[in-house]
């Protein structure tokens, strides 16, 4: 393996997942859906292949889902892109990521991003030749915060690229309008490009919604604005995303996705097509058994022990386990599920330095009622015995 990529080589997702079958396990490591999928997804996946549309579609993307994105955007965020020049489909919103990374970054440019940050982030970056700058997210009150200046601070003359998620994974933080103000003052300022990982747009809780970098003041015209079908429509194996960015930009990301896939499997672009336009039937369902699985768990890992931390949005929560033992995050989960039959997985693999992340261990609750309920009978068998 190449040096560059030789810190990148095995994900723990994969570790942990076997380790979940091999001990008979809940697995609430990896962030996917139990279920099939929504009916009309399928339905018109199966459609487009049997009627024959099966064969390379146009390099930009279908029509009908460049269409349905830019209607998107438009109807959720007063965001307006030309579905003709400002729209880009990729293989999932990780290649739109890489792609954008790889299109608009020169080798030694330094990359902002949150930390800790989701997994691809780094290892593209790396790819890219680029230099990874991580922003540390704090803890302070139940509640993660990007703490005023400490975006500002990591700025240098080579910034070039910001990376931003929100909601963000691993922690489920939804950035606060003062935060998005803060990063946009920073973008505008330092003339940065700002490549925004939107993928749990529709997964926010609490009755909030999610306001993209892109319409704060001066920031769609410096932003390239990623999601993707997986998480908003539980088809996490689908990979279809897109990017939506002003020509010049989407130029860069537009090049480096050409010699990545090429282009993204047409039947399924159909079938995103039609569940975007569906949003509004497909996803309050979603959400609220999201929600409900995000408080039956915090509640279960409260009563063993382990105060869950923030929690506004996507698939995921962290707790610290500092509280009730002085093992790592990683030999902790690895001795979970021979100990009660739950996997996790530990956020020292989301920390450019893994000490960062040692008392820290995500759980997924994007599950079936009855595995979450499982999980948390299980953990009960734990308490006062860490
Ligand atoms: C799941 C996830 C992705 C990947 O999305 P795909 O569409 O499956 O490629 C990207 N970013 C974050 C933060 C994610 O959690």
């Amino acid at each position: 393996m190449c040096s560059r990529l030789a810190p990148f080589g095995t994900t723990i997702f994969a570790e942990m997942s076997a380790l979940a079958l091999a001990t008979g396990s809940v697995n609430l490591g990896q962030g996917f859906p139990e279920g099939p999928g929504p009916e009309l997804l399928r339905r018109v996946a199966v459609q487009a292949i049997e009627e024959g549309d099966n064969q390379y579609p146009p390099g930009a993307g279908v029509k009908q889902l460049l269409e349905a994105v830019s209607a998107h955007q438009a109807a959720e965020y007063g965001l307006g892109y030309d579905p003709a020049t400002e729209v880009l489909v990729t293989a999932g919103a990780t290649e739109a990521i890489a792609a954008a990374v790889l299109g608009l970054c020169e080798p030694g440019d330094d990359v902002l991003m949150l930390e800790p940050s989701y997994d691809s982030y780094g290892a593209v970056v790396a790819m890219a030749g680029a230099n990874r700058v991580p922003v540390r997210l704090e803890h302070q009150g139940g509640r993660w915060v990007l703490t005023p200046g400490a975006l500002e601070r990591a700025v240098t003359d080579r910034s070039r690229l910001l990376l931003l998620n929100t909601p963000h994974n691993p922690t489920g933080k939804v950035l606060s309008d003062r935060e998005l103000a803060e990063v946009a003052d920073v973008c505008r300022r330092h003339d940065l490009i700002a490549v925004t990982d939107e993928v749990y747009e529709h997964l926010v809780f609490n009755g909030h919604r999610h306001r993209p970098l892109a319409t704060l003041e001066g920031m769609r015209e410096r932003t390239v604005c990623i999601s993707s079908a997986g998480k908003s429509f539980s088809v996490t194996g689908w990979k279809v995303g897109w990017a939506c960015a002003p020509s010049d930009l989407l130029g860069g990301v537009r090049a480096a996705k050409q010699f990545l896939t090429y282009v993204t499997p047409a039947p399924m672009q159909r079938a995103a097509a039609a569940a975007l336009m569906a949003t509004h039937e497909l996803v309050p369902p979603l959400l609220a058994e999201l929600e409900a699985n995000r408080d039956l768990l915090a509640e279960g890992l409260a009563g063993v022990g382990l105060p869950v931390r923030g929690a506004e949005g996507t698939y995921f929560l962290t707790v610290d386990i500092s509280a009730v033992t002085d093992l790592d995050a990683g030999t902790f989960c690895r001795q979970l599920p021979h100990r009660c039959g739950v996997v996790a997985v530990p956020c020292s693999v989301f920390y450019q330095d893994p000490e960062a992340g040692r008392h820290l261990v995500r759980f997924a609750f994007c599950k079936s009622r009855a595995s979450i309920e499982q999980a948390v009978e299980r953990l009960g068998r734990l308490e006062g015995g860490w």
